[in-house]
């Protein structure tokens, strides 16, 4: 079989052919990226189906999301096209199997209240394909907030709240433990009790989210024999894929359904876990032979995916991170070209640069442009979409045309072609100067004689002094408006008619987040730009709409891919171009909160790791990009970019011991210890083993051991005392 393989596809390492080979009973390969994990698990199944006869039905290949599921599919289907298709789909989707026949068994009415419109991109069998639900769980987690605090929720809190059930779900985090779980939310651990009161109280049946399914699959595994027995006996074999990111009640569900046959291969690689905020279990990896004492684990380390200086570049990157399995990686493939890094001027640039870069190369397929947030994304359609370039986006984004704020700008627009609407009114008349009332606006209603709003609001309804003043001035810009190219209208709107000012008001009352609020607005900006009217601003937005909607039918096809660092993962271009590098981005704010920017903290961690993970998709060029500004306001360099630059141009120094002999110049490589007195690899033979590991983890703390009389050995000069060191200190 390896050798039949090794003609069509790829000729399988030592390591990968054992993965293979060892079919029967737990295996867990730990494994560096693009090192072949996702490889050597696609020719197990083929390995299972043509060497052992096993039914393609009776495997189950499980990963993170669903479309990395359709990803394993294709990839499978490459290696193996004459083979049947194996299940290959996410926890979750197997978690709602369970739930639903266990309910239909039982008559238990349920409903789903998590899906279309959440952001998430989880597959959820028929529940999935349906439109958002009637009930969606944020709407009622908005209610209980308010009946709780007496407060609206801001989306930020909505976030947290949401974040902080979920770890808590996959935790498994019992009820009486709630309260010691920490969330920025107050009074949450109440919130969660009345969320999960109201979903089992609702009287058209038990309400489920997504955590849910994961929990109560796993209860019902527990609970009910006949359908644990049914799901053991329906997989002879489970394969999990980016396993890092598997929580622990995922875990629990795949124990209880290996628990017979204990065929269960494992692939997994705990750099690359980015989901800990969400109850992510890498340390699970770690008592992996607790669980299954029989378990074969092996390693692998080569990176065949990268060019030399990417691989190395991550590499050393990587180990910067405390909290890890020490894996070193490495790769035999060419040194190739250098990781590029390019600071532009201002962020708008920063889309026209790509623009331009991405126009010369040839195969689109090839390319991908990630960042971390996915409003990045609307950008970058309208850019690549005006110079024809087409795109495929990974995790389509599809909230921001329907946002209030845009739907706002269109309202207003919409005023100044007619201002006898009061139902166009009635979206934004707390929005603009002049602030209209609730009441004032339902008295308004009252009038139907198709006049002109503003005078009606004058004629007829009882108005306050200020109001007196400004209303007939809006009236009047709101005519002067029209005609005018959509970017002057919406300068218009933010300062003329007070929409900026408006903006600033919910945000103080309703803790909107405003930064987020302005780039949806400075989005608009850049759509509106070079359009002459306010129809083709709607209609272009429209379009743009339409282009999201239906950009996952070119998947595949000669399209730059845009993605979000977290969706990119297991995936792999010739080019990758890594955007937004700016503090407050990558890392986030929140992440730099932590211990002042530690690079140690959980936080940092982290979002090194998701920086890791972007690195480690290039397979030949890997270009960085940040600039010094957006929207005005200054901007600073990520602090991970630093690194990488410093690991780029390593600071040299030099060291004297007290023989007085220089004895040359180091790099924070701790590869090439030379000059003075003659080349020589000086580093690896420190004497102070701890100092030989941060050596190469960290410049600065080695400069502080060398300054303080650290005891070296030299290859060459023996023994001595560091007394002095010289060169850069501006580290
Ligand atoms: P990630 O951690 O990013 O998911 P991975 O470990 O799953 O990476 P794969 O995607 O399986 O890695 O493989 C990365 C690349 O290396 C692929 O292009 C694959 O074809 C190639 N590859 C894997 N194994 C070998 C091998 N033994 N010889 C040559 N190429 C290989
Ligand atoms: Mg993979």
């Amino acid at each position: 079989f390896i050798r039949k393989k090794q003609q069509i596809a790829v000729h399988l390492n030592e390591v990968q052919q054992q993965a293979v080979l060892h079919s029967e009973g737990p295996l867990l390969l730990l494994a560096a990226p693009g090192s072949g994990k996702t490889t050597t698990l696609l020719m197990r199944v083929g390995y299972l189906i043509e060497e052992k006869g096993v039914q393609p039905s009776r495997i189950k290949a499980i990963t993170f999301s669903r479309a990395s599921a359709g990803d394993m599919k294709e990839r499978y289907k490459r290696f193996f096209p004459e083979l049947p298709s194996v299940d290959f789909s996410t926890i979750h989707s197997l978690a709602f199997e369970i739930v639903r026949e266990h309910f239909r068994a039982e008559r238990i009415l349920f409903q789903i209240i998590e899906g279309h419109g959440s952001g998430q991109d989880i597959e959820v069998g028929e529940a999935g394909d349906s439109a958002a639900p009637a009930l969606h769980k944020k709407m009622i987690l908005r209610e209980i907030f308010r009946t709780v605090t007496g407060e609206n929720i801001t989306d930020d809190q909505l976030e947290e709240l949401t974040t902080y059930i979920s770890y808590i779900k996959n935790k498994m985090i019992p009820v009486s433990k709630w309260g010691d779980v920490s969330c920025g939310v107050r009074h949450a651990e109440q919130i969660l009790s009345e969320y999960e009161r109201f979903k089992r109280k609702h009287p058209s049946g038990l309400l489920i989210d997504f955590d849910d399914m994961l929990t109560l699959a796993n209860d019902i595994l527990s609970k009910d024999a006949r359908l644990l027995r049914k799901y053991q006996r329906r997989y002879d074999y489970m394969l999990t894929d980016e396993s890092q990111d598997t929580s622990l009640v995922q875990h629990a569900i795949v124990e209880k359904l290996v628990m017979e046959h204990r065929n269960l291969c494992v692939v997994a690689d705990d750099d690359q876990s980015i989901y800990s905020w969400r109850g992510a279990e890498p340390s699970y990896l770690l008592e992996f032979r607790q669980v299954y004492p029989e378990a074969r684990v092996l390693y692998m380390e080569q990176n065949y995916r990268s060019s030399k200086n990417i691989v190395e570049t991550a590499n050393q990157f990587i180990q910067r991170n405390k909290n890890r399995y020490n894996k070193n990686m490495f790769t035999h493939n060419v040194e190739g070209q250098p990781i590029s890094i390019k600071a532009l001027p201002d962020y708008k640039q920063q889309t026209k640069y790509l623009v331009e870069e991405i126009r010369k190369l040839s195969h689109l397929g090839e390319v991908a442009v990630l960042y971390r947030n996915n409003s990045s994304s609307i950008d970058l359609m309208n850019q690549f979409d005006r110079a024809g370039i087409p795109f495929y986006i990974r995790d389509a984004d599809n909230r921001f045309f329907s946002h209030w704020v845009v739907q706002d700008i269109l309202n207003f627009m919409r005023m100044s072609y007619t201002d006898r609407r009061p139902d166009i009114l009635e979206a934004i008349h707390t929005k603009f100067n002049g602030y209209i009332t609730k009441q004032q606006m339902a008295a308004l209603k009252e009038i139907h004689n198709h006049e002109s709003v503003f005078d009606n609001l004058l004629n007829y309804v009882p108005l306050q002094d200020y109001q007196l003043k400004q209303l007939p001035q809006c009236k009047w810009i709101f005519e002067q408006m029209k005609g005018m190219p959509p970017l002057e209208a919406i300068d218009v709107i933010r300062t003329k008619l007070g929409y900026d000012k408006a903006i600033d008001k919910m945000c103080e009352r309703l803790g909107f987040q405003k930064e987020y609020l302005l780039g949806i607005l400075n989005s608009l900006e850049e759509i509106a730009e070079s359009l002459s009217t306010m129809e083709e601003f709607a209609q272009r937005l429209k379009h743009l709409e339409a282009l999201l909607k239906s950009s996952k039918s070119r998947k595949g096809q000669h399209a730059v891919t845009f993605s979000t660092f977290h969706s990119a993962k297991g995936l792999e271009f010739k080019h990758v171009y890594m955007i937004d590098l700016i503090n407050g981005i990558l890392p986030s704010k929140e992440d730099l909160k932590h211990r002042a920017g530690d690079r140690n903290s959980e936080l940092m961690e982290e979002a090194a790791r998701l920086f890791y993970v972007g690195m480690t998709r290039a397979k030949t060029q890997l270009e960085l990009l940040t600039y010094q500004q957006r929207e005005g306001e200054k901007t600073t360099e990520s602090v991970f970019l630093a690194e990488v630059r410093s690991i780029l141009n390593p600071p040299q120094f030099k060291v004297s011991l007290d023989s007085g002999r220089q004895i040359g110049r180091s790099t924070n490589r701790g590869a090439s210890f030379g000059g003075g007195g003659g080349a020589a690899a000086f580093p690896a033979s420190y004497a102070v083993p701890a100092a030989a590991r941060s050596f190469n983890a960290n410049t600065i703390r080695l400069l502080t051991d060398l300054a303080q009389d650290m005891q070296v050995i030299h290859r060459a000069f023996g023994l001595g005392r560091v007394t002095m060191f010289s060169g850069p200190t501006d580290l």
